[in-house]
């Protein structure tokens, strides 16, 4: 790693490093692993390479699709370029089956269904544990604007619909997953972006047929094998060993005599 480079913030799971350009920033991503406002703390070999892959592999689609994000290339194996953003404090929470705190919150029995998908707030806030916020308290505090919290309630439906489709294609349940949103800067411009990751890290991943967890509940609840589980969701995806999934080949025409 370039020592020389200027460290801007160290998080749980990641570093942020200056980019080699102006309005760019390096992400590294760690092994460690931590949950429940970092009172559970360990370091899992390979995690950071895996989720590296995983988000750059997502991210590229998104932007495939037109959806703004802040990530711009895949460096090397724990690294990706991104463009630098102004973190909105909230996380946003897209919910297609009751898990989690949503479960425990209402006393619903995991698993369930939802007779919508469901968008939360929680406040960015290691401090207070992330509460869950809602769209008064953001407008209050003006932690976003409403043209911000449009946007990215309309960004979280389109994903959560790619993202939905992606994985049921390979036997995957999402039932939910977290998003942050940050302010890129462009001279006078400004637009929101989805920054961050999205990685079995920060979603539920359910395999379609046994329900088994593919995601950091393996971690939170102590269940073990979250390496395989991961490295299981990256084959899935085509992505371990730096293969890309095969393109599928063009329509050809069919000439009848
Ligand atoms: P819950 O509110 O049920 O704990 O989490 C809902 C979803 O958001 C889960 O997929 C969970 O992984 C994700 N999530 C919530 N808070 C965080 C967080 O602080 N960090 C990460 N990586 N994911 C989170």
């Amino acid at each position: 790693m370039n020592q020389r480079r200027t460290r801007i913030y160290e998080g749980k799971a990641k570093i942020l490093y200056e980019g080699p350009e102006p309005g760019t920033v390096v992400v590294h991503y760690k092994d460690d692993a931590t949950a429940f406002n970092n009172q559970k703390k360990d370091v899992i070999d390979g995690k950071g390479v895996i989720n590296n892959r995983i988000s750059e592999y997502i991210f590229s689609k998104l932007n495939g699709l037109g959806i703004p994000t802040h990530f711009i290339k895949r460096l090397n194996m724990r690294e990706q370029l991104v463009h630098k953003v102004e973190i909105i404090p909230l996380e946003v929470i897209v919910r297609n089956v009751a898990a989690g705190t949503l479960a425990k919150r209402l006393g619903l029995e995991e698993g369930t269904a939802l007779p919508r998908s469901l968008i939360e707030f929680c406040y960015k806030n290691d401090e207070l544990g992330d509460p869950l916020v809602s769209e008064e308290h953001i407008m209050a505090f003006g932690w976003a604007s409403p043209v911000e919290l449009d946007e990215m309630m309309a960004m979280s439906i389109r994903i959560n619909d790619f993202l939905s489709g992606l994985f049921m294609g390979i036997g995957i349940k999402l039932v939910d997953f977290k998003l942050e949103f940050g302010r890129q800067y462009e001279g006078d411009m400004v637009r929101t972006v989805l920054a961050d990751e999205i990685s079995p890290d920060s979603c539920r991943l359910w395999d379609i047929d046994t329900d088994e967890k593919m995601d950091k509940d393996r971690f939170r609840r102590d269940l073990g094998g979250l390496m395989d589980a991961y490295q299981e969701v990256a084959r899935r995806l085509g992505i371990l060993n730096g293969n890309e999934p095969p393109e599928r080949s063009k329509p050809v025409l069919v000439k009848s005599d």
